[in-house]
Formats: structure tokens, C-alpha cells, sequence
């Protein structure tokens, strides 16, 4: 009887699943078509320009006129897609099967205007109101860390102030570079002033290296942010820091903003401002694996230069790192069974 119970019960768990696979979009799997060939897409999932019933959308924002130091990340958002491709639905350790439960696709790129950074910032904002009347969560592969702003300003319009999750080796709370007020070292401050953010739920993670002043990360202390160097965390498990964020967001909407360069250099050399002293990548895993649950409205994975990431290393671990994100979502995260 048990057997016959058991055996039922998996029948009707595996045409749950078919289920949930016939009406949701699915990556292109490696048995169907071959790994180096097929779509360009992110995984390899649909593309298409409808966003009505979708609940995830990957898009790219090729930019990198914002950029102080080394370009590149023009290149990022194509070269994340390419190394992506060799990834499999289903999270071997956490148990989550995003596809499953939420419908994907990637829905292109934003045509950013590359000769001006401040048209690009309106545009970028623009294709935001259009994606935001639908219930979706938006998922950017960058381009240069400016695209957040003009994310945040849309996001602001759809939830209000946010909670922001900013993983980055740079604080970017300048108020102006070469005397320009909106650059890839400028957003935060920005948000902050518009009033896109609530600054007492902001944690900046992983900051470190060499300031203008000694002060230089206090500044945003003093306005309430959360700031975590990455002096702190080093050698150390990042899931009570997640624990500690959970706690304090509890359901408020987030925005998680995730700069390549706030991994050591050696786990992600291609990018435009390396640090060394970083996160390594099972931090990063670690990090994101525990904010599981928490209200997630959007995310962004930035700063990937393929031009310095001779390996492809970077895009992959960027690829990895999205799909981790992914992986989190409201819907899925509480589907997983392990979060360390
Ligand atoms: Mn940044
Ligand atoms: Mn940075």
C-alpha cells in the first residue's frame, strides 16, 4: 500500500513538473542542441519582445561610456550570454529549479546611444517604464555600473524607496567625475539624493582599496548605509551576513546591484577597475544563496569587460552569478531545500 502510495505520488510530482515544463519557458538543453551552437540568448531561453506573462526578463545594456579606467563592458552583456550557455537548469546544491516555477526569456538589449551617456541614462530609464507595468523581474547583464541609476529611478516610480543589496569593490558615491554628476563612480550618491533608496536598508558589500580621502566610505556610514569592507568578511562565510540582511529587510521590495570587480581579480580578472583583496567566488555564491526569501524586484550583474577577461572566466563566473540570483527569486527561493 505504501509503495502504491509512494509510487503515486511521484507520478503526480512528475506531472507537476511536465506541467510546469509545458507552460514555461525552458533553456535549450545540451542533448537537444549542441552547447556551442543554437541561440545567442541568456541560456539559451526564448527570446522574444513579449513581456506579458513572463516573470523573469534577462536583457543586456551594452555600455561602457561611463567607464573611468579600462572600457569594455560595451562587449559584457554578449560575452555573459556565450559563456552562459553551459548552464543547466537545475541548482545542485540548493535544490532550485527556477524554470520550474518562473517563465524566462531575454528580451534583447537596450539601445543605449553611445555617444552621449546622458541620453542613454533617459533611454535606459524609458525601456524600464515599459518593462515595469508588467509583474516581472528584470534581470541586466552591463555594461558599466551608471545603468543602475536610471534603473532605480524607474524602480523608485513602480515600488517607492527600495532596500539595495550593492556588492561592489567601489563604493561609487562620488559626487562628481571630471566634474560629471552621472558616471559608472556616481550612482549611489545620486539614488541617494533622489530618494530612490531607503539608505538605512543599503548594504554595500565588499568595498576596499585606495580613496581620495580616508573617509571616503563613512560618508555614506553617515547617511545610514550599511557598509561591510571587504577587510571584514575576509576568510569568512557570508550567510550570517545574509542572515543579518534577512532579518532587517524582512519583505521589503530589494534591488540587488552586483559589481564583477567585487571579486578578488584572480576569480575575475575582466573588468574595468580591478582591486585586489576581494570576495572569492564561493563567497559570492555563499552571499547571494543566503538573501534566499527576501522580496527581490530586480537585479543587475555589471562591469564584465571581455576584453580583459582573456579566459572568459569573468563572464562565466558573471553567467553563474546571475543564475544564482535567479535561483532567489520570490517563488523559487522558498521552493529550495538547502541555503548554505
Ligand atoms: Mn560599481
Ligand atoms: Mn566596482
Amino acid at each position: 500500500m505504501l509503495i502504491v502510495i509512494t509510487h503515486t505520488r511521484k507520478i503526480l510530482e512528475i506531472c507537476k513538473t511536465m506541467k510546469n515544463h509545458q507552460l514555461k519557458n525552458q533553456p535549450l538543453g545540451g542533448n537537444v542542441h549542441p552547447r556551442f551552437s543554437g541561440p545567442g540568448t541568456f541560456m539559451r531561453l526564448p527570446s522574444t519582445d513579449v513581456l506579458k506573462g513572463l516573470d523573469v526578463a534577462f536583457l543586456g545594456i551594452p555600455m561602457d561610456i561611463g567607464t573611468s579606467w579600462r572600457s569594455g563592458t560595451r562587449f559584457g552583456p554578449k560575452q555573459i550570454r556565450a559563456e552562459s550557455n553551459m548552464l543547466r537548469p537545475y541548482n545542485m546544491w540548493t535544490k532550485a529549479a527556477p524554470f520550474d516555477y518562473l517563465n524566462c526569456a531575454d528580451i534583447g538589449d537596450i539601445a543605449i546611444n553611445t555617444f552621449d551617456l546622458k541620453d542613454s541614462v533617459v533611454r535606459i530609464a524609458s525601456f524600464y517604464e515599459d518593462l515595469l507595468k508588467y509583474p516581472l523581474v528584470p534581470m541586466a547583464m552591463g555594461g558599466d555600473h551608471t545603468l543602475t541609476l536610471p534603473i532605480l529611478r524607474s524602480i523608485k516610480r513602480k515600488y517607492g524607496p527600495v532596500a539595495l543589496i550593492h556588492v561592489d569593490a567601489h563604493a561609487d558615491i562620488n559626487d562628481e567625475m571630471f566634474g560629471e554628476k552621472i558616471a559608472h563612480g556616481t550612482p549611489f550618491r545620486r539614488a541617494y539624493e533622489e530618494g530612490l533608496i531607503d539608505p538605512n536598508l543599503v548594504y554595500q558589500i565588499g568595498v576596499r582599496g585606495t580613496g581620495y580621502s580616508a573617509r571616503d566610505f563613512d560618508e555614506a556610514r553617515d547617511w545610514g548605509f550599511n557598509v561591510i569592507q571587504a577587510e571584514e568578511i575576509w576568510h569568512k562565510s557570508l550567510s550570517p551576513l545574509g542572515e543579518r540582511i534577512k532579518n532587517d529587510l524582512k519583505q521589503s521590495p530589494v534591488y540587488i546591484s552586483f559589481d564583477i570587480d567585487s571579486l578578488d581579480p584572480a576569480y575575475a580578472p575582466g573588468t574595468g577597475t580591478p582591486e585586489i583583496g576581494g570576495l572569492t567566488t564561493p563567497q559570492a555564491i555563499e552571499l547571494i544563496r543566503s538573501l534566499s526569501g527576501l522580496n527581490i524586484v530586480g537585479c543587475d550583474l555589471v562591469e564584465v569587460s571581455p576584453p580583459y577577461d582573456p579566459s572568459g572566466n569573468t563572464a562565466l563566473t558573471a553567467a553563474n552569478i546571475l543564475y544564482e540570483m535567479l535561483c532567489i527569486l520570490p517563488n523559487v527561493g522558498s521552493k529550495q531545500l538547502n541555503t548554505q
